[in-house]
């Protein structure tokens, strides 16, 4: 469902297309042998070539490469075998070499497509246009000193993949879901962490906005927009501000915007006319890049299993809903967890437990599942000790807030808390009746008619038990001694 702006004159549709920088899990960079390492002193990863000394030759980086294909195969796109690296000019103090190596009109990859799954279940595809590699220029850093500005090259020449949306978003929302999917995806596969707090992963928002079935308008971009909740908010703001514009009688001129979270808006940078014209053109000192079919069908032989296939999968084989599936998968590393809760237990009680209790618990901590202090070993131990009677679902809440609180095992806490179930039909009938010559009001009540009192003799007798009889055998024995 497109989101609509409402104006004094109407409707009015939000269009949406992203261009999102992703950098590449790789150890070193694109085109040097220098590391990556985040939070390194600063200017201590800059080799020559990142420096760009006169004469320095740069040297295609093959990991990086197959990072890109592996990608552009996760997110269905076409791969294409010939591509190109160009200069993309432009001055920039802490851009040494006076222009980036990106690739332009040959990307490395073609058209694709990305499911996105919104808050109401329905799915919706969003068009790919391309992802290409480039460098990373380095970070000018004006807050280290009062009247003076300091240049780190270290993320110079670091590798990104730019993938590039259609303009096929219609709201903020959408936009959401696409950068939260496209992360998710980058996890699974392993080519980007998806940090967009380091600045691993970085979004420009282009937004127009038009009358239902009219062409598309002039688009603004917003750069800078690095969470999740910045996107929903620029959209938001920009969406209001261009309605406001068009209604007044004005016209959008096409412009790159800055987002600027702590005032809440977004304020023009620099305007279309006086954009850099970056006088493409193929680098001199690297060959057109062609690859061979047989390693682009080797990666794809090495995909994992991807967000989409693992949830339709957690939905047939372990009759999961849409909703439960859909945030087990949304980690990979909840979703292998979770896994090895269920491996040969009661999948659906697992994956009760897992969501319930356990995210429950960590989400209130802050804390991700790494850092779980029950192992998912030991919570399907749990599982298994209440299929198999050994404790009742109410003692299990107990055992498990022990589990949470030591990381000890459940079968230790068991044992040593004397928590397991009575099933000793003998024990319970003593309990039983006791229960009954206390209360002789009540059981007259009862056998007068009062049925609901049933209830009340069962919640007595595991009372009495401290919660550990079976409650099957309560019922049964009750049933027998009182009709
Ligand atoms: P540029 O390189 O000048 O930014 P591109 O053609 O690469 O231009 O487009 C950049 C992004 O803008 C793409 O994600 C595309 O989907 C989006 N876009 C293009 N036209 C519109 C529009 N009218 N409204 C919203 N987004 C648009
Ligand atoms: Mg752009």
């Amino acid at each position: 469902m497109a989101q609509i702006v409402k104006g004094q004159t109407g409707d009015w549709e939000i269009v949406i297309g992203m261009e999102v920088h992703a950098q590449i899990t790789t150890k070193s960079k694109l085109f040097s042998g220098s590391s990556t390492e985040f939070g390194a002193a600063p200017n201590s990863q800059v080799s020559l070539v990142d420096a760009a000394m006169p004469g320095m030759l740069p040297v295609l980086n093959e990991y990086c490469v197959e990072q890109a294909v592996r990608t552009g195969l996760g997110i269905n796109s076409e791969i294409n075998l010939y591509s190109v690296f160009e200069r993309k000019n432009y001055f920039y103090p802490d851009l040494p070499q006076g222009y980036q190596i990106s690739q332009f009109l040959h990307p490395i990859v073609g058209k694709g497509a990305i499911e996105i799954d919104m808050p109401d279940g329905s799915v919706k595809t969003i068009g790919v246009t391309r992802l290409h590699l480039e460098q990373d220029a380095g970070k000018s850093v004006h807050d280290q000193h009062p009247t003076k500005s300091y240049v780190d090259l270290n993320r110079s020449g670091c590798a990104l993949m730019e993938i590039v949306s259609e303009p096929d978003i219609r709201g903020a929302d959408e936009a959401v879901a696409y950068l939260a999917k496209l992360r998710m995806i980058l996890q699974y596969l392993g080519t980007c962490n998806g940090n967009m707090e380091e600045g691993s992963m970085r979004a420009d928002v282009n937004v127009s906005m038009r009358k239902p079935g009219d062409p598309l308008g002039t688009r603004c971009e917003i750069k800078n927009v690095n969470s999740l909740k910045a996107v929903q908010m620029a959209v938001d703001y920009e969406s209001r501000r261009q309605v406001e514009v068009l209604e007044a009688g004005g016209s959008i001129k096409q412009e790159t915007r800055l987002w600027d979270p702590s005032k809440g808006e977004t304020r023009s940078m620099r305007s279309k006319e006086e954009a850099h014209d970056y006088r493409y053109f193929p680098d001199p000192d690297l060959l057109p890049l062609e690859l061979k079919n047989e390693w682009v069908l080797k990666i794809k032989e090495t995909l994992p299993e991807l967000p989409d296939q693992k949830k339709h999968r957690f939905m047939s084989e372990f009759g999961l809903s849409s909703y439960d599936a859909g945030v087990l998968i949304a980690e990979r590393s909840r979703a292998d967890f979770y896994e090895l809760v269920a491996k040969g237990r009661d999948a659906k009680l697992a994956a009760n437990w897992t969501l319930n209790e356990l995210l429950a618990l960590l989400n209130k901590d802050q804390k991700p599942i790494s850092e779980s202090p029950v192992s998912a070993e030991n919570l399907g131990l749990l599982i298994a000790r209440i299929s198999d009677s050994t404790i009742s679902g109410k003692i299990a809440k107990d055992v498990f807030a022990e589990m949470y609180a030591t990381g000890n095992n459940p079968d230790s806490i068991i044992e040593t808390k004397g928590l397991k179930q009575v099933t000793d039909s003998g024990a319970i009938e003593k309990i039983v009746d006791e229960v009954i010559a206390e209360n002789p009001d009540n059981v007259a009540a009862y056998k007068g008619g009062k049925d609901k009192l049933f209830g009340f003799f069962v919640g007595q007798v595991l009372k009495k038990s401290q919660g550990k009889a079976n409650p099957d055998m309560v019922n049964e024995l009750l049933k027998k001694k009182l009709n």
